[in-house]
Formats: C-alpha cells, structure tokens, sequence
C-alpha cells in the first residue's frame, strides 16, 4: 500500500509520515499541489491524504481535478477548521473522509484503514450488497435487515444501495441528490430529508440498530454503532 501525503507544514507532514511509515505503508510526501499532481502522474497511490490550505492551488482543487482525471482511490482531506462549510466543500470536491486538524494520530490511521478496507476490487460488479445486517440482492431488487424482507420503492432502494456502497463515508445532500436522483442540488428542497425519512421507517426500526446517521451540517453517514455486532 502506497500512500501521497500532500501537506506544506513541514513538522506536520514528517509527523505524518513517520507515523504512517511505522504503520507499514509506503509513504511519499510533498507540500505543493504542483508536484503532488506530478507524483500522481507517475505513481500509483491507494490513498492520498490533502490537506486543504497549500501554497499553490487550493486542496480541493487538486481533488476536483484527480478525480476529473479518473482517480478512483480514497482521498481524506485534512482541514484545519472545524468549519462545516470546509467539510461539505471537501466531500462535494471528490474526498472520501475528511479529518480536522489537531487530531489524535490514532483516530487518523483508522480512518485510513477504514478507507483502505472500503476499496473492495470489483465491489460494482457485485450483484449482493452487504453491510451490518443488511442484505440487498441488485438483481432479484430484494433487501433483508437480520433476515426479514423489507418492502422498498425504486428510490428508497436506489437510496440504500448508495448509503451501503458509501458506507461509513459522510454523504453531504448534494452528493446523495446528485447520485441517487442525478440532480443539482436545490439547497431548499427537503426532497432528501423526506426519502431519508421514508427509509428510516422501513429500515431502522426498533429492535435494530441504528445504521442511518444524521452529521450535523454535513448530511448523512451510514454506518453500525462501533460496539454493536449484527
Ligand atoms: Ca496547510
């Protein structure tokens, strides 16, 4: 596993990579978006961590255009505030995660490892979705929770194939209306909430656990509790 760390803060990014080299990844870094596109050019990587504020040109630049030209592996965006307007602008740009400066060195690996697990090889191909307790069969258009069959309609179903393909990934409005709908977004429209709502109703039910999860700010995130076991 080879990892881009694209960070200007010199302390930051020895931090960074001592770290992750520790943790047995391969681990390129630089400070500017220049060569940060270069070395993507030339490199493979699994991930890359960006951070938001370069010298250069804008992280979330750099993320629109990997993924304009086709990077399709985990981008987590390092933000230096707490700010909700960042992390909707990082996750719209194309990253997959984003964490927000000071962070505990732990709570970063694990969200990397949580992005590396995430990337399955031929997971679109899959005609079986599974996640938790949940079962979706694409082709029969059947879903179970612990078994049971849930009943859904074309959009709650288009909505929980693209929460479990995402899972454990914050989802801003706009990416799920632009997905799921392929819609612009209209910022007053409820359409969202209101299907979310629908879905909540059929799927996380009492006694099971929670799997849709309000961010606030942000949007959703599909996800188990930490603790629970299907
Ligand atoms: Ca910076």
């Amino acid at each position: 596993m080879r990892l881009l760390i694209v960070e200007d803060q010199v302390k930051m990014a020895e931090f960074l990579k001592k770290g992750l080299a520790d943790a047995g990844y391969k681990v390129d870094s630089t400070g500017t978006a220049s060569e940060a596109q270069s070395l993507c050019g030339s490199q493979s990587y699994d991930l890359i961590l960006l951070d938001i504020g370069l010298p250069d040109i804008s992280g979330l630049e750099i993320a629109k255009e990997l993924r304009q030209n086709g990077f399709t592996k985990p981008i987590l965006m390092l933000t230096a505030y707490s700010s909700v307007s960042d992390k909707v602008s990082g996750l719209d740009a194309g990253a997959d995660d984003y964490i927000t400066k000071p962070f505990a060195f732990d709570e970063l690996l694990a969200r990397v490892r949580a992005l590396l697990r995430r990337q399955s090889p031929g997971a679109s191909n899959n005609t079986l979705l599974k996640y938790f307790d949940i079962e979706m069969d694409l082709i029969l258009r059947k879903v179970k929770r612990s078994g049971e069959p849930i009943i859904l309609t074309t959009k709650e179903f288009g909505l929980l194939e693209y929460f479990i393909r995402n899972a454990e990934k914050p989802l801003t409005r706009s990416q799920i209306a632009q997905n799921v709908w392929d819609l612009q977004f209209d910022s007053d429209s409820n359409v969202i909430d209101v299907y979310i709502n629908f879905l909540r109703k059929k799927i996380d039910v009492t006694p099971h656990k929670k799997l849709i999860q309000t961010v606030v700010g942000v949007g959703y995130i599909f996800k188990a509790p930490l603790e629970a076991s299907p």
